[in-house]
C-alpha cells in the first residue's frame, strides 16, 4: 500500500513525486496563506511569510511551489534560501512576518520532504489552528486574489548572520575561544554545515567538518542516532578531537560524541545544556513527558523545577513562553533557549555545551558521568486506536500505585523509574518509553506492558 501523505500539527510530510508533489505544495501554500489572512484580518494591509528549505534536491521545487501558493492568496514571500529550521524560526520574528515555512523532512530519509509551518511567534500552530489549515487544504476554499494584489517575492540572505549573533549573545565568546576546542562536525550534508562552521569559527574552535556540503545527498541515514554516526565517532578518535557534534538535515537536533569517540546519546544534549544554564541561575525548565529524568535531577539540584508537556516541540515551546522558562527542549537532542528563539536549535546546544566545557575545564565524558544516568528504552508496537485505548485503561489498573499524568497518553512515575505509553498521532502504533535506574527494572516495566497487550482481545 502506498504511504499516506501525513498532515499533522507541524505540517505536511510525504514522499516526493508519489504523494507530495509541486501542485500539492502550492495548494498547501494557498491554505496556509488563506488561514493567515483570516487570522490577521484588518490587522495588516499586507501579510508576509518567510520561507527556507533544507538541502534536499526537491527543496527548491517545493519552495517555489509553496511560494506560488502564498502569492496566489496575496501573501508576500521573503525567500531565505537554504537555511536551517531554527534559522527560519528566528527570521519570522526578526522580520515581523505573519508566519514561516520550512521545506524539510527533518531526520526522515532522503526520499521524503515536508512543509513545516510556523506562526508569527516562531512556533508551530496549536492544534485548532493546524486543523483549520488542514480543512482549508482539503476544502480548497482559497482566498485567491486578482493580479494587482498578488503576493510579491523578495529574498533575504541575513539568516546565518542574525542566527549566529543571537547564539553568541548567550555565551562568552572569549572564554570558549581561549580553549581552542578541537571539534568534529557532521552535518550529514544537510542545511546546518555552513552556518555551524561559521559559529564554531567565531568561537575559536579548530573544526574538522565532515558531510558539510549542502547537497541533500545524505552521507548516512540522517537521524543522529548511534548506528548512523560511526564515521563521526571514528573521526573524533583519529583527529584527537575533544568533542563531536552531529546535526540532523534541518539542524534542530544535536547529538554529541565524547572525546573517546563514544556516542553519548541524544538525551544528554539537553541535560548538558541544562547543566550549564542551571549552574548560572535557577528557574523553570520545560520538556515533554518522554524526556529523561536527568533534567529533573539537574533542575532540582539548582532549586529549580521541570514542567512536563505533551510530546511535540510546539507544546514544549508554548509552555516555555507561558512560564518564561530558562531552558527547555526535547530528549531527542532538541535544545530551546528563548533568548535565541522558541525553537529547537542545534547551534544553541553546541554553544551551551562548549561554554560548560570551557568554564568547568572538564571533558565531555567527565561531565556525562557527573550527570549520571538511567537506563532508557524507547520502543513501539502496532496498535489500532481502540486497542491503544484498552491498553491505557488496563495499564491504569496495573500501575494504580504510580503517580499518573494523562496529558498525553499515560505517564506513570515510580520511585525507581517511569513509563510513558502514548498512541502515535500519525500512525497506528503505541509508543512505550521507559526509564529506570537499571536495565532490569526497566525490563520489568516493559514486560508488564507486554503482558497487558497480550491480554487485550485482538
Ligand atoms: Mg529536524
Amino acid at each position: 500500500m502506498a504511504e499516506q501523505l501525513i498532515i499533522s500539527i507541524s505540517g505536511m510530510r510525504g514522499i516526493v513525486g508519489e504523494n507530495l508533489t509541486a501542485s500539492i505544495a502550492t495548494e498547501y501554500g494557498c491554505a496556509f496563506g488563506t488561514f493567515l489572512r483570516k487570522k490577521d484580518v484588518g490587522k495588516k494591509e499586507r501579510l508576509s511569510v518567510c520561507i527556507g528549505r533544507d538541502s534536499r534536491p526537491s527543496g527548491q521545487m517545493l519552495k517555489s511551489a509553496v511560494t506560488e501558493g502564498l502569492c496566489k492568496v496575496g501573501v508576500d514571500v521573503i525567500d531565505l534560501g537554504l537555511v536551517t529550521t531554527p534559522g527560519v524560526g528566528i527570521m519570522v520574528r526578526e522580520l515581523g512576518c505573519s508566519g514561516g515555512v520550512v521545506v524539510t523532512a527533518s531526520h526522515n530519509p532522503a526520499q521524503y520532504n515536508g512543509i513545516k509551518l510556523l506562526l508569527d511567534n516562531g512556533i508551530a500552530p496549536p492544534p485548532d489552528a493546524a486543523e483549520q489549515i488542514k480543512q482549508c487544504f482539503y476544502d480548497k476554499h482559497f482566498a485567491l486574489v486578482d493580479s494587482s494584489n498578488c503576493g510579491q517575492v523578495t529574498s533575504n540572505e541575513q539568516t546565518d548572520t542574525i542566527h549566529i549573533t543571537k547564539v553568541l549573545a548567550i555565551v562568552d565568546k572569549e572564554v570558549i575561544g581561549a580553549k581552542k576546542f578541537k571539534v568534529v562536525l557532521d552535518s550529514v550534508n544537510g542545511a546546518g554545515g555552513r552556518v555551524t562552521k561559521k559559529l564554531l569559527a567565531e568561537l575559536g574552535c579548530v573544526v574538522s567538518a565532515i558531510n558539510d556540503e549542502p547537497t541533500g545527498v545524505f552521507a548516512h541515514a540522517p537521524e543522529p542516532t548511534a548506528e548512523n554516526l560511526t564515521s563521526l565517532c571514528e573521526a573524533v578518535k583519529t583527529k584527537r578531537a575533544e568533542i563531536g557534534f552531529a546535526q540532523d538535515p534541518d539542524a534542530d537536533r544535536l547529538a554529541i560524541v565524547d572525546e573517546t569517540g563514544t556516542y553519548i546519546g541524544e538525551e544528554y544534549t539537553l541535560a548538558l545544556a541544562a547543566k550549564y544554564i542551571f549552574s548560572k541561575k535557577t528557574g523553570e525548565a520545560a520538556t515533554n513527558l518522554s524526556t529523561s529524568r536527568m533534567l529533573d535531577d539537574i533542575a532540582e539540584e539548582a532549586g529549580g523545577q521541570v514542567i512536563r508537556t505533551a510530546v511535540g516541540e510546539a507544546n514544549v515551546a508554548a509552555a516555555m513562553l507561558e512560564h518564561n522558562c530558562i531552558i527547555g527542549g526535547e530528549g531527542s537532542g532538541g535544545v530551546i533557549d528563548l533568548r535565541v528563539s522558541p525553537i529547537r536549535d542545534s547551534l544553541v546546544g553546541i554553544a551551551l555545551v562548549l561554554q560548560l566545557m570551557a568554564e568547568t575545564g572538564k571533558t565531555i565524558s567527565e561531565l556525562v558521568s557527573e550527570i549520571g544516568g538511567y537506563y532508557m528504552s524507547k520502543d513501539k508496537f502496532a496498535a489500532e486506536k481502540s486497542e491503544a485505548r484498552q491498553i491505557l485503561d488496563s495499564a491504569k489498573e496495573t500501575f494504580a500505585d504510580a503517580k499518573l499524568d494523562t496529558t498525553d497518553g499515560c505517564r506513570f512515575d515510580f520511585d525507581d523509574g517511569w513509563l510513558h505509553l502514548r498512541a502515535s498521532n500519525t500512525e497506528p502504533v503505541m509508543r512505550v518509553i521507559v526509564e529506570a535506574k537499571d536495565q532490569r527494572t526497566a525490563q520489568r516495566y516493559i514486560d508488564a506492558v507486554l503482558n497487558i497487550r497480550k491480554e487485550i482481545p485482538g
